[in-house]
């Protein structure tokens, strides 16, 4: 596969989507991003690694830290973690809390706000510190020590935490919470605030395109688990667009607010995109239609 020829015929064809939809502004410290910037890396599962435009540029992950934090929390305790989170597509934005009430507290799914607040609790209480658990598994899995948090993110979402803590709260109300609230977000907003590039995104997330074996040949997860984080990135990975992700793009995927989206191609790589113009339902404008244009050139999806 010429991957610097599809990246470069990808990067051309989406020009004119960079830059537009809408910066994330919610978290006041993701607000001042220039929005012109676009980049794409894939990496392939005999140690390849390509890229074009900001690929090496690092930016906030947000969301996309979620599924690390899933399968670590799959790794460290198993099946039993669906005790507490579902596994369905919520078809409500990703911070609501209405479905919360209508399923007692448990959330729909590990992505949406809530169902990662779970998993950072879990990991709170296996881990002592989710945060840095996260954020070395990036470190390891991307082999870049340097990979850090950007602490004027993490404050700010602590500044602006009112839905978040909502959410937390009403889990706690109906018991599935395990540690203090301020606790758990706290290190579920170090976990989001994490800087990355697209080439260390896309180099971390391998181990989910290996069958779980990580970067150092051991084994995170194994071949089946793995498999069920794929599965819930593709039926859940895309806040309420899923479904049309899913039929633009064919893989599992995991956006964040900051406009980065991770896909997976079991056996063959990992795919990181970047740009920070969202459409309104949270994902990356240009990055979609690259993810769509890759899958498209190279025909390869999961299906
Ligand atoms: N830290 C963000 C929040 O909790 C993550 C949102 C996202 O990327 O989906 O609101």
């Amino acid at each position: 596969m010429d991957y610097q020829g599809v990246l470069t015929e990808i990067a051309a064809s989406v020009k004119g989507l960079v830059g537009s939809g809408q910066v994330a502004d919610y978290i006041p410290a993701l607000s001042s991003v220039d929005p012109d910037q676009f980049g794409i890396a894939v990496a392939d599962v005999h140690g390849e690694v390509h890229g074009v435009g900001d690929w090496q540029v690092p930016f906030s992950v947000q969301s996309v830290s979620k599924p690390f934090a899933l399968a670590l929390a799959l790794a460290h305790s198993g099946e039993g973690i669906w005790r507490r989170v579902g596994r369905e597509p919520s078809g409500t934005a990703f911070n609501s809390l209405v479905q919360l009430e209508h399923e007692h507290g448990v959330p729909r799914n590990p992505f949406i706000n809530a169902g990662a607040l779970v998993i950072t609790d879990h990991l709170v209480t296996t881990t002592g510190d989710a945060g840095t658990a996260v954020l070395d598994l990036l470190r390891a899995e991307s082999g870049n020590p340097h990979i850090s948090v950007d602490e004027d993110v993490a404050i700010s979402e602590l500044a602006n935490a009112d839905r978040n803590a909502a959410l937390a709260h009403l889990m706690a109300s109906y018991g599935n919470m395990e540690n203090p609230v301020p606790v758990v977000l706290e290190n579920y907003f170090w976990q989001c605030a994490v800087r990355m590039s697209c080439r260390d995104l896309a180099t971390a997330g391998l181990f989910l395109a290996r069958e779980g074996v990580r970067a150092d040949g051991s084994r995170l997860l194994s071949g089946s688990l793995t498999k069920r984080v794929n599965s819930v990135m593709l039926t859940c990975g895309t806040y309420d667009a899923a479904g049309d992700f899913a039929y633009r793009v064919g893989l599992p995927g995991k956006s964040g607010v900051g406009g980065g989206i991770l896909a997976v191609i079991p056996n063959r790589c990992a795919l990181c995109v970047w740009s920070p113009g969202l459409d309104a339902r949270g994902n990356s404008v240009a990055g979609v239609a690259a993810l769509e244009e890759f899958t498209t050139l190279t025909g390869w999806s999961v299906f």
